[in-house]
């Protein structure tokens, strides 16, 4: 039998080290938590892998972007860890965990047992293997999910100055790594299976817009196809990538972007799986009490929308880790998790937030141009429920994000699309309910200048981190297309 401890945390990802500096703030005690973490290197934030770490100059590397840096808390180094009485497994792979038991084994073979479990495994990269296409070993095919992949591609991306590179799928990580290439000039052609990039979320005219941009950039986009296969030399490089429409692109490095896996495989048969993650309660509490899981591999309930979600955003993984340690340091003092779903993403000058849900009806608003103010509202059932901004203030930022927590009645979509910005305005300025807690301004302000450091160059980037509006919704009704016709 090898060692105990009465915490220990599976991943070592942005969810495990919110996790351990929560620990610490409610007083875990030296030697009761271990984090067991597959990577080589202490929890770090995942997000700047695809911004910061790819510029040509000055790139952004370890330990500047550990956690917990993206929310303006302190850098978790491996000193950090260990000044703290906290065990960091390093290098190790879970093996198996038996959640029955209570215990786990580890790549090397130790057996460890624990009082609580928080599941914080994350999600793998989906390879073209599993889609029928061979070749993603090639020296010169590039994924980004960890540091490893990130070290790749940036030695790749260093050996083809003036190339051409393959982006293979048009989601987050194909439009970042896109604009990144493009930085270091390299000609890109992106392939997506849709009409448009960013289907998950952008709305056809907001996508259209950026894709203009990245045209006037020479990005080329070859949509509503997929690839097939690569050429490769005798070196097994591949030298030119083939889509089922029958063309042929040359290419001296590919980035694949096609989507993720959440790693639930430890826990198939053992836990109950829903929407392909972990499912937990509002207190992150799976079906084994004494298990817990937090970030992207883990399925809640979005209480503002009724309904079990998985997401893969680095806010959520922030938050639900807090939750968790919450529920599991302080039971009593810890209610339901209450999350409003917060997406952001930035490429080129380009910086936005989306704020909710994306489902319903949408109304555009703002001058839809490069440098100006736009967004987007979706209402359901008569009722605001999502926001997307591009290029908002911190204050537009926070503005949206309480808004869209407080689902204002819409009326009118024509009045809607013509107020914009000020609709949110006039919601949040009017709110009359008396137990309203807002980030402080000035510590939006310490965020955003931290994370300029890891994401350069300066952006707004996620203005809201912790607590954003805890307002009773069902106490405001705001009838906004009457008041406006009165
Ligand atoms: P992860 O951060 O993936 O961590 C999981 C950890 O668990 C990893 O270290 C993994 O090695 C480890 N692990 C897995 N299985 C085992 C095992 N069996 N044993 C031991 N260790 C194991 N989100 C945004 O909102 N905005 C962004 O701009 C943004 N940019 C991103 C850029 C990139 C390149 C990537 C890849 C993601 C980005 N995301 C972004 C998404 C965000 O990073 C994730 O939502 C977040 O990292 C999820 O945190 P997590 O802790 O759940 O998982
Ligand atoms: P994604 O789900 O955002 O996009 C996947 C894309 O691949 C889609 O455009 C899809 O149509 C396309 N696709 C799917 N199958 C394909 C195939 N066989 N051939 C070609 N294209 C195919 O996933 P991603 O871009 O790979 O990002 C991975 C993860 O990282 C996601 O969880 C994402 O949320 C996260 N991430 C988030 C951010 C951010 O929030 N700013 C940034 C980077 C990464």
């Amino acid at each position: 039998m090898g060692r105990a401890f009465v915490y220990v945390i599976v991943g070592g990802g942005v969810a495990a080290g919110y996790a351990a500096l929560e620990f610490t703030r409610k007083g875990v005690s030296d030697g009761e938590l271990c984090i067991i973490s597959e990577e080589p290197v202490a929890p770090y934030e995942r997000p700047a892998l695809s911004k910061g770490f790819l510029l040509p100059e000055d790139p952004t590397r370890l330990p500047s972007f550990h956690t917990c840096v993206g929310s303006n808390d302190e850098i978790l180094t491996p000193k950090w860890y260990k000044e703290h009485g906290i065990e960091l497994l390093l290098g190790t792979r879970v093996r198996s965990v038996d959640v029955r038991r209570n215990t786990l084994v580890s790549s090397t073979g130790e057996t460890i047992s624990y009082n609580f479990l928080i599941i914080a495994t994350g999600a793998r990269a989906l390879k073209l293997e599993e889609f029928g296409v061979e070749g993603s070993d090639a020296e010169n095919v590039c994924y980004l999910r960890d540091l490893s992949d990130a070290n790749k591609l940036a030695t790749v991306i260093q050996s083809n100055s003036n190339g051409n590179a393959v982006v293979i799928g048009g989601g987050y990580i194909g439009m970042e790594c896109a604009a990144s290439l493009v930085i270091n000039k390299i000609n890109v052609t992106m392939v997506l299976p849709g009409a448009h990039c960013m289907a998950r979320l952008l709305t056809p005219k907001i996508a259209t817009l950026y894709e203009d941009y990245y045209s006037s950039k020479g990005v080329k986009f070859v949509k509503g196809t997929v690839m097939t296969s690569f050429e490769f030399d005798s070196d097994k490089k591949v030298t030119a990538v083939n889509l089922k429409d029958g063309t042929q692109l040359p290419a001296d490095l590919v980035v694949v972007g096609i989507g993720i896996l959440p790693n639930t495989s430890l826990f198939e048969g053992q836990l109950i799986i829903e929407k392909g993650g972990i499912k937990v309660n509002s207190k992150m509490q799976s079906s084994d009490s004494s298990v817990y899981a937090i970030g992207d591999v883990a399925t809640f309930p979005v209480k503002l929308y009724g309904e079990m979600r998985r997401l893969e955003h680095v806010d959520s993984a922030r938050k639900s880790a807090r939750h968790a340690v919450s529920a599991i340091m302080e039971p009593e003092k810890t209610g339901d998790f209450d999350y409003l779903p917060c997406f952001y993403s930035r490429f080129f000058a380009f910086s936005w937030q989306f704020y909710g849900d994306h489902v319903g009806e949408v109304v555009h608003f703002g001058e839809y141009e490069e440098g100006k103010v736009f967004g987007a509202y979706w209402v359901k059932e008569g009722h605001l429920v999502g926001t997307f901004l591009e290029g908002g203030s911190i204050e537009e930022y926070e503005t949206i994000s309480k808004a869209t927590e407080m689902k204002p009645v819409v009326t009118d979509m024509e009045e809607l699309a013509r107020e914009g910005l000020r609709f949110a305005q006039t919601v949040v300025s009017q709110q009359v309910v008396p137990e309203v807690e807002v980030v402080q301004s000035s510590e939006i302000m310490r965020q955003t200048s931290t994370v300029a450091m890891m994401e350069k160059p300066l952006h707004a980037w996620h203005a809201v981190s912790g607590v954003v509006v805890a307002a009773s919704v069902t106490a405001f009704a705001f009838w906004y297309g009457n008041k406006k016709r009165r």
